[in-house]
Order: structure tokens, then sequence, then C-alpha cells
């Protein structure tokens, strides 16, 4: 068996037994698989063993991998999860089914005129700066509520919040802001909890879990 597939079930089996201690039954979170850097080789094992949501970081390297795995998988859901310049949003709007880092007002009128020009049905998600990190992209939380409504006045399809927390401390008080911030707006989908914390995350009702190197091995670029 593929390495990529069997840490895959690893995983998924963990996620189970997480959710049976938890005792919570009919929740069923999604794993995304986040694929960027690495090659086909490393992703048509799991397309064959009928996983269906990926994701990557940027436009030009998720082009060039998954329109051809797109059209040879048709049930496969890309999701966007890197900073996304303006620039780029054309690209984007052709390949990724979610975006899980919509940050600013100027990418969210882009979005909504592209995805309005080209007929399709995008997925977003607003990225919350939890940890107030002047080096990471996201809205200030206690700015999200009169953000989200900028954004449902464009028509964009908001379906959840998103979050990194701050690296190298609990991540569990992030997620549990996001949580009672998601719920306020009365919204359905977390993405929250990577390689290293999805487990947590599952505690606060993450709904997307996004887990690169957990599945493929650690990344050398
Ligand atoms: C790379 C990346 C991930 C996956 O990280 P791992 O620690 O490898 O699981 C998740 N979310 C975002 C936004 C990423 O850029």
């Amino acid at each position: 068996m593929h390495h990529t597939k069997s840490n895959l079930i690893e995983i998924q089996e963990k996620i189970k037994n997480k959710i049976k201690d938890l005792s919570l039954s009919n929740y069923k979170p999604n794993i995304i698989a986040v694929s960027k850097t690495f090659s086909e080789q490393d992703i048509i094992p799991l397309l064959d063993y009928g996983h269906n949501d990926f994701g990557e970081n940027k436009v030009q390297e998720a082009k060039k991998k998954w329109v051809q795995l797109k059209n040879d998988f048709k049930n496969v859901k890309l999701h966007m999860l890197g900073k996304l310049q303006t620039n780029k949003v054309k690209h984007a709007v052709e390949i990724f089914d979610y975006i899980h880092s919509l940050d600013n007002l100027k990418l969210a009128t882009k979005l909504a005129d592209e995805i309005k020009k080209k007929n399709k049905d995008i997925k977003i998600f607003i990225q919350v700066n939890l940890g107030g990190e002047k080096q990471k992209s996201g809205i200030d939380p206690a700015e999200t509520p009169s953000f989200y409504k900028r954004c449902l006045s464009l028509d964009l399809n908001i379906v959840g919040t998103m979050c990194i927390p701050p690296d190298n401390q609990d991540p569990k008080p992030f997620f549990k802001d996001l949580l009672i911030l998601n719920q306020k707006l009365n919204l359905a989908e977390i993405s929250m909890g990577m390689t290293n914390d999805y487990l947590n995350a599952l505690e606060y009702n993450a709904t997307f879990l996004r887990i690169g190197s957990g599945i493929f091995g650690n990344r050398i670029s």
C-alpha cells in the first residue's frame, strides 16, 4: 500500500476513536488532504482509494496538478488554503471549489465579481486572526461580524470561519474562540486543525481538518 493511503487510513482511525471517546455520534468531520508541494504520484493513491477533498496553497501549483486530476476524478473538491492575491482570483475561481482564506474586503469584492461572471458556486471561509499576529493574515475577531455582513451583501456563499492558531502555543483556547464566534454568526462550517492538533480541533466541532504532513510526509520546500 502506498504510504499516503496508509497514513490517511491511520488518521481516519484516530479520528473515529477520538469521536467515540467524546461520545459524539453523527459527527463526521471532513479531512482535507493538503497536497501542496507533492506530486500526482502521492496524490493518485488517495484518489483511487476514494478520497475527494484536497488542499493547495498556491493557485499556479494547483492549476498545474489539478486541471487534469479533476478531469479524471470528477468528485474531487479542491480547497484553497493559502493567501490569495486579488490578481490570482480569476484563476482561483476556475479551479477551486472552496476558499478558506478570505481575509479582506478588496478580495471579497473581486471574488464576488469573478464568481458571478463565471457563474460558479464557491464555498468560502472567512479567515480569522485569533492570535492578533502581525505576520498572519485574517480578519480581527472583533471585526468579523461586520465583515461577514459585508460579504453577504456581496452575495458571497460564506459557509464558515477558518483559523491558524499561533505556533508553539496550546491551540485549544483559539479553537474554542473560533467555535464561539462561529456560533455567534450561526455558520455551519469550521476549518481548523492541522497535523499536530487535529485531534484537539475535534473537541471544538471542527468540520474541515486540514492535514498535510501527516498524510504526505514532511515537505522539503
Ligand atoms: C500547509 C497547511 C496546512 C497543513 O499543514 P500540516 O501541518 O502539514 O498538516 C493546513 N492549513 C494551511 C493553511 C496550510 O498552509
